[in-house]
């Protein structure tokens, strides 16, 4: 009876710890969602009853083995099974939000270069619209194009192409931080989103992108930049933003290319 005793402190003792651990691991790195909690509650829970039982063993516990019936031996037993059918319930959850986050990202990010995909680029600019209009500040869009990007592609292929595009991509990205947020709008063009920013500011972004050097090894490729921004709360829906930008950007290369040409303002 004693051996069973000891073995019962030994074995509770560390499913405490075992529990515990994970949910200290939970607790630093789980997402802030129902899964994680739901988890995070689980293994606390667990960690509480393997410790009771372990420090309650030497007199809460019949001496003569598990199946000795008494009501907390069952209340334990039962604690036990139930936990760990609900750790399994945990697992699922967290798989499964973890794969509908991913599936998110894949359904609203360009593969190629991890930009804002067209969809999510249209369901942003009209929230941001909407907010513009709201608080009456200012929002401005750039529309850029590499310049002969198919020359990159004929000279160096394809592969160094896609390079190009996602270095490009990623010096942006770098050079700004939220809430700027940079879409692929098609091939070889780009779509900058700059909340409460007015075309002043926004210039100076587009000239520093526009300065901006690609990664060693990747061929020099210049940009033409279409600015439009919309201000004071103006009328214009996103697309008609976007449209300005566009014409903008035409501008830009009809005059010469590498440069940034600003769009004319939306009637009022
Ligand atoms: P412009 O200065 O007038 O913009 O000339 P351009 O050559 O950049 O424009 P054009 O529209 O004629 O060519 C765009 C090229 O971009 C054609 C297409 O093969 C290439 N392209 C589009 N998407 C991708 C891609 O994902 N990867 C690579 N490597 N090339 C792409
Ligand atoms: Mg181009
Ligand atoms: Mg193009």
């Amino acid at each position: 009876p004693t051996l069973y005793l000891y073995r019962l402190l030994a074995v509770n003792v560390l499913l405490a710890l075992l529990f515990g651990a994970h949910a200290w691991l939970l607790w630093r790195h789980a997402p802030a969602t129902f899964g994680g909690r739901f988890m995070l509650v689980v293994l606390l829970g667990l960690t509480a009853a393997m410790a009771m039982r372990g420090l309650t063993a030497a007199y809460a516990t019949p001496p003569t083995g598990v199946f000795a019936p008494s009501p907390l031996q069952a209340a334990y037993l039962a604690s036990f099974s139930l936990g760990l059918l609900l750790l399994a319930i945990g697992g699922i959850l967290l798989a499964t939000e973890r794969l509908r986050q991913e599936l998110e990202h894949l359904a609203s990010h360009d593969g190629l270069t991890g930009a804002l995909n067209r969809r999510a680029l249209f369901d942003l600019g009209h929230n941001e619209v909407a907010r513009c209009r709201r608080l009456g500040s200012e929002l401005s869009v750039l529309m850029m194009d590499l310049d002969h990007f198919k020359q990159v592609n004929d000279r160096h292929g394809h592969t160094k192409g896609d390079q190009v595009l996602r270095d490009f991509a990623h010096r942006v990205r770098a050079m700004l931080r939220r809430p700027a947020v940079l879409a692929r709008y098609g091939g070889e063009e780009f779509v900058l989103v700059l909340p409460d920013t007015g075309a002043e500011a926004a210039r100076r972004v587009a000239e520093r992108l526009r300065a901006s050097r690609p990664a060693e090894g990747l061929p020099a490729c210049a940009v033409s930049i279409g600015l439009a921004t919309l201000s004071g709360g103006g009328r214009e829906d996103f697309g008609h933003l976007l449209d300005r930008a566009d014409a903008a950007l035409y501008q830009a290369k009809a005059a010469g290319r590498d440069r940034v040409e600003e769009a004319i303002l939306a009637p009022t």
